[in-house]
Formats: structure tokens, sequence, C-alpha cells
């Protein structure tokens, strides 16, 4: 009805007022116009209302503090290496951390460092200075809060195996919160939907440079051999199944997927648990299809209910969301994942749906 497109539209300007409100009395860059594309390393996916881009952590809890209180739905994102977004416009904000980068303060043992910081910067920084514990984490191509959200890992380290503590924002506020306090699971964390991680602070142990070096180029050529180099990815696609013995990978390689391909998207030749796009045509609709074909010949060949890895999201909020938020079934420890996969992923049980994520406001 006209009446009900003009109060949707005239709705739609209030907040994109409110947005412009929030953002300039904050300071923080906000900016239209902006694609999933551009911002996540599939390169694929649609348009963003918004982009806010703070700069500071205390400015980033306030940003989302007055989003939050005008009723405005947002996303955290870093560099997007493990978000598949879908094709449609997605109509909330994106709070974009990759900007609230600073500098990695070292004292001693411990470092402290923002959510936008690099996580192979950092693990560089640290083995220069003779700080070991996150050496194996050094190709993982995405910032420090992206890691704190999902606990990454590889070749035997996991981020949450040395935070000592996480800057959160709550109410507006920069929160400090133990690390003892945070469930640190494998590939998942206890921290809530709707929660703004802004940096942290990491224990790290005295080593010799040269041996961290030897450790960190062993982990890199291990990587080099195994995965797709410089492919649209975004890293393994699937957890491996629990109690499996066979890693995903190796699943749909044996089922001769490999090549296998869905519009602009592929099955990687070189690692099949990766799923790589290809050409300026591909779509986030290519990658999931080639996905859903995956999980569905698992399902019938081997009666196995694949869990995705990577995080699908949404453009629209659906009417009843699942909580994302809810504990991961199962944890593991490094060196398990390490022997159970080809590279570095593991195990969960969430149904497909439970990964199709909304913005934070709306999952509340
Ligand atoms: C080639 C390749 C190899 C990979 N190898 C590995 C690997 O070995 N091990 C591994 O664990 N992962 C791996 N990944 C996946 C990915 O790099 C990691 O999950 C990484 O930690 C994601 O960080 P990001 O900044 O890109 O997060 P994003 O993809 O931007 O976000 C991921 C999730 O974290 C949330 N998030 C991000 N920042 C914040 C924040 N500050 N506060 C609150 N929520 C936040 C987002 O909302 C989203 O839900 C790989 C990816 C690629 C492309």
């Amino acid at each position: 009805m006209i009446v009900d497109e003009a109060k949707k539209e005239l709705s739609l300007q209030e907040r994109d007022g409110a947005i412009e409100e929030i953002a300039a009395r904050l300071g923080a860059r906000a900016e239209r116009g902006r694609r999933f594309a551009e911002l996540t390393s599939l390169r694929v996916g649609g348009a963003i209302d918004w982009v806010i881009s703070p700069v500071t952590e205390e400015q980033a809890a306030a940003v989302v503090y007055e989003l939050d209180r005008a009723g405005i739905a947002w996303r955290a994102l870093g560099s997007g290496s493990n978000v598949l977004a879908d094709d449609a416009a997605h109509h909330y904000v994106v709070v974009s951390l990759k900007e609230l980068k600073g500098e990695a303060h070292f004292d001693g043992e411990r470092v402290s460092v923002s959510a936008g910081y690099s996580l192979p910067r950092l693990c560089i920084d640290a083995g220069r200075r003779g700080l070991a514990g996150i050496e194996g984490l050094g190709g993982i191509p995405g910032t420090v809060g992206g890691a704190l959200w999902m606990n990454a890992g590889a070749y035997g380290h996991e981020i949450g195996n040395v935070t000592e503590s996480v800057r959160v924002a709550r109410e507006g506020r920069v929160v400090e919160v133990p690390g003892s306090e945070v469930k640190w699971d494998y590939r998942h964390t206890s921290f809530r939907e709707g929660e703004l991680l802004l940096g942290a602070t990491l224990h790290l142990r005295p080593d010799d440079p040269e041996k961290i070096g030897a450790r960190m180029l062993e982990a890199k050529n291990k990587r080099l051999a195994t995965q797709p180099h410089g492919a649209r990815s975004a890293g393994c696609f699937f957890k491996n199944p629990p109690g499996s013995s066979v890693g995903t990978g190796k699943m749909i390689d044996e089922m001769g997927m490999k090549g296998e391909r869905r519009g602009g998207a592929l099955v990687s030749p070189i690692h099949a648990n990766f799923i790589v796009t290809e050409g300026e045509d591909a779509k986030a609709a290519d990658a999931l299809a080639l996905a859903e074909e995956i999980r569905e010949r698992i399902r019938r060949e081997k009666g196995i209910e694949l869990e995705y890895e990577v995080e699908l999201w949404r453009a629209e909020a659906p009417k009843e969301s699942p909580e994302s938020g809810a504990e991961s079934p199962e944890s593991k420890t490094s060196e398990e994942s390490e022997s159970s996969k080809e590279s570095e992923e593991s195990s969960g049980l969430q149904t497909p749906d439970s990964r199709l994520q909304t913005p934070k406001e709306e999952k509340r």
C-alpha cells in the first residue's frame, strides 16, 4: 500500500539520519555504497546499507552503544575472511574493525592489541621479539578480533590459549574481561551475539626468535603445500565431523568433487574443503549451491551432517532466528584437531540454518 510504503520510506530515512548523526557526533567514518564483494575474501556478496569504521576502542564502544539505543541493527566485520554474505542488499550497519588497529603494545611477555590489528602481523611482531605461542596462527588472514571471536587456531596454537584478557564493548564503555571467564572451544567461544570485541592482552612465552621463525616457516610451507594460494576463499568451508577419523576435505575428495563447479564457485582442486570463487560474475549463491550440493552428497552417501565452518550471513533477518550463540557441541584440543584434518579445522554438529546469521540487534 502507498501509505505503508511511504511509512517505510520515512522510517528508513529516519534510520539513515540517525546513523549519520551518530557517526558524525562520535567522529567515526560512515559510508554508503559498499558491498560485501569488496569486504570479504570470497569476493562475493551484496550491497551494505552502511559501513561505520571506528578508529579507537572507545569510539567503537560508543558507536555500537548508540546504534543499540536507536534500535539499529549492526554486525561486526574484521577482514571478512570467514564470512559468506548473500547476494541481496543487507539492510543493516556493518561496523568494520579494520581501521581499529593502532599499535601493538609489548610489555615483557605480554602484548596488548586492538581488534582490527592484523593477526599475521602480530605473529611476526611477537616472533621477532622472541615471544612464542602464536606462531602457528601466522597464516590466518584475519584480524585479532575475528580470531578471538571464533578462537582461531592452526598448527597446535589457538588464540584462546594465550589470551589473558579481552576488552569488550559494554554499555558504551570498554570493559576488560579475564580470558579465564571466556569459554574457548574448538572454533567457538562463549562471546554472545551483540558483543563487540575491542582488543586483547595476550600472554606469550619467551623463546629464541630463530626457533620461532623456523616454526613459522614450517607452518607456512605446510599451508602452501596443502591449500590454494592467492585464491578467493574463506579457508575451510566445513568443520570435520565429530568422531570421524576422515577429514571433511578427504571425504569430499573421495567423492570425486575436486574441481566441481557451480557458476563462479568451485571446489578447489588443491584442497577439497576450500570453495573458491572465480571471475567477476561469481555469486554468493554459487558458493552456497555448491556447498549445499556437497552437504547433500555427504548426507546421502555417508549419513553425516556437515557443519559450516564459514559464517553465512543473510541479507534479511528471518522471522525466527536460531540462537547462533549456542554452545558448540564439541571442543577439541589443538593436537586432536591437528591430527584429524588436512590443515587446521575440526568438528561440530550445528544444522546449516543455525549458521544463517542475522544482524546483532535483531538477534536479541
Ligand atoms: C586462506 C584462508 C585460510 C584460513 N585458515 C584458517 C586457519 O588455519 N584457522 C582458522 O581458525 N581460520 C582460518 N581461516 C578463517 C579466518 O581467517 C579466521 O576465521 C579469522 O580468524 C577470521 O578473522 P576476520 O577478521 O577475517 O573475521 P571476519 O571474517 O570478518 O568475521 C568472522 C566472525 O567474527 C566476528 N567478528 C569479527 N571481528 C569481531 C569483533 N571485533 N567483535 C565481535 N565480532 C567480531 C564477525 O561478526 C563474524 O561473525 C582461513 C581463511 C582463509 C581465507
